[in-house]
């Protein structure tokens, strides 16, 4: 049976030789012909620094360091509690986004949407009771990307609102489909919010996309944001010396 085991080796060895020098072969000859096709498109890193250049040009004129622009995220805690909040339609928002959070809930409900104003501000007892509760739902790391950590959170800071179709009880991705989400995704930069935790996004946010979270920014911000698909990030990125 020797001559047996040996003639499989040799087959072995054979077939090998013969795949390597097969799957070497379209590499050498890509390598070798001068007509060989480039590599698919990418973008550069020209290209992109130059897109980043021609955004920052036009960027809106604005102080960056003002309190609407403030970043409320990881390693960025809300420091001081809201000077004054007010309620709308029962729920507490820092005082100075409650007009245009009224107009803009009126301009939905003038189109026959149901609002529902799920959580604005949130004080610091409650923020650690939702945040434990998610830890509990998700485990540690998971709840990170569901719920901002004590202090972290946008919704200590109150400017920040959840709005949900009055007929949904559950803040999921489902709400997206709503009529009252397209008409919020379509016209809130018009009263100066922002979709805070977009589609696609959760690399630069680190959130999960969020179809219920809106921030104020301040009209001329939210339209250059909305325009250029940029999250709150990416439009403090323009300016350098963004600091907090
Ligand atoms: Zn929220």
């Amino acid at each position: 049976m020797a001559w047996k085991r040996l003639f499989r080796t040799l087959m072995c060895s054979f077939c090998a030789l013969i795949f390597v020098l097969n799957s070497r072969g379209p590499q050498r000859a890509a390598a070798e012909s001068p007509a060989a096709a480039p590599p698919s498109p990418a973008p550069s890193a020209e290209r992109f620094s130059a897109a980043w250049r021609r955004l920052a040009e036009s960027r809106p004129d604005l102080d960056i360091s003002s309190w609407e622009y403030a970043l409320y995220s990881y390693g960025h805690p809300v420091r001081q509690e809201p000077a004054e909040t007010v309620r709308v339609d029962g729920t507490p928002v820092d005082a100075r986004i409650a007009p245009a959070l009224r107009d803009m809930i009126e301009g939905a409900r003038a189109q026959g949407l149901n609002v529902y104003l799920a959580s604005g501000y949130t004080d610091a007892a409650a923020q650690n009771h939702i945040y434990r509760r998610a830890v509990d739902r998700y485990g540690e790391f998971g709840a990170q990307s569901v719920v901002g950590r004590p202090n972290e959170s946008e919704h200590r800071s109150g400017l920040c609102i959840d709005i949900m179709d009055g007929y949904y009880e559950e803040k999921d991705e489902s709400l997206a489909s709503t009529e009252l989400f397209i008409w919020l995704k379509m016209h809130c930069s018009e009263y100066g919010f922002v979709l805070r935790y977009p589609e696609g996004k959760k690399a630069i946010t680190g959130y999960v996309f969020e179809p219920w979270h809106f921030r104020y920014v301040g009209v001329e911000a939210a339209e250059f944001m909305t325009d250029n698909g940029l999250t709150l990030e990416e439009f403090r990125a323009l300016y350098p010396l963004a600091e907090g």
